[in-house]
């Protein structure tokens, strides 16, 4: 087996996940992704190309901007991690074929709106916005069977959890309700349904855990559900179909 596609799909995972983890700080806040360049947010002097390294750049400062000595959050290390270790993972749930592309282009679109989500409790509308119009176009030229399905898909998304949010009289933001839209794009309208039960599952199970571990859990509380929809949205994209399958083959067998 050649390796090196591997290789350079984790190395270009951890790229992305820097280059995401940027995008989704600088329009959470409502800067310009180009201008100024990367510094630190702290003494804000402008980083040296050596210093923007993916992984390594971290390891060898120890997690400490050099000029202040700050600490950098270690978010930016695992995320960095994380895709490197994920990237190389899709070939084989989508294989070397043209889906990789939508595979890539999905995940640093919900990793930039988790960090944007995570840190400022906002998903920007340009990205939206831009993401839905690549992940648009790629769903186009890799499309469902039919091709509109994929029209389907993102209202679905959309009106589901425009419902939600009527429902709950603003529980959740109108960020989360456009996000539904773009990835039901990607999805196609079972797995976007799959998808958002998913997250409310993981949501359900993170706040049971808060409670757990007695963190005060009020009703005001500002709770990010984006990288919820995120890893809903994920888990759906790599294993709805084998999921779907396994619960209906389950369930149908109970039945008398
Ligand atoms: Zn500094």
């Amino acid at each position: 087996m050649n390796s090196l596609p591997y290789v350079f799909l984790a190395l270009f995972g951890s790229v992305v996940a820097s280059f995401g983890h940027v995008v989704g700080h600088r329009m959470g806040k409502g800067d310009s992704i180009i201008a100024p360049r990367s510094h630190c947010p702290y003494c804000h002097r402008f980083l040296r190309w050596y210093e923007l390294i993916p992984l390594f750049s971290w390891m060898v400062q120890r997690g400490r901007c050099r000029t202040c000595q700050r600490s950098i959050p270690i978010h930016y290390f695992l995320m960095e991690c994380l895709a490197c270790c994920f990237f190389p993972l899709f070939p084989s749930f989508v294989g070397w074929s043209p889906e990789l592309l939508v595979a890539l282009s999905f995940l640093l679109f919900l990793l930039i709106i988790s960090v944007s989500d995570l840190c400022y409790l906002i998903i920007p509308h340009r990205i939206l916005l831009y993401f839905s119009i690549l992940l648009g176009i790629e769903r186009l030229f890799i499309p469902f069977d039919p091709w509109w399905l994929m029209v389907v898909g993102g209202a679905v998304g959309f009106f589901t959890l425009y419902l939600v949010l009527l429902v709950s009289k603003g529980g959740i933001g109108g960020g989360d309700v456009k996000l539904m839209g773009v990835v039901g794009l990607v999805l196609g309208w079972q797995l976007v349904l799959l998808a958002i039960i998913l997250a409310t599952f993981c949501g359900s199970l993170y706040v049971g855990i808060l409670l757990l571990f007695r963190q005060s859990v009020t009703k005001g509380m500002l709770l990010p559900f984006g990288p919820f929809l995120a890893i809903g949205s994920l888990a759906a994209y790599v294993m709805g179909d084998s999921l779907v399958t396994w619960y209906f083959s389950t369930f149908l067998a109970l039945l008398p």
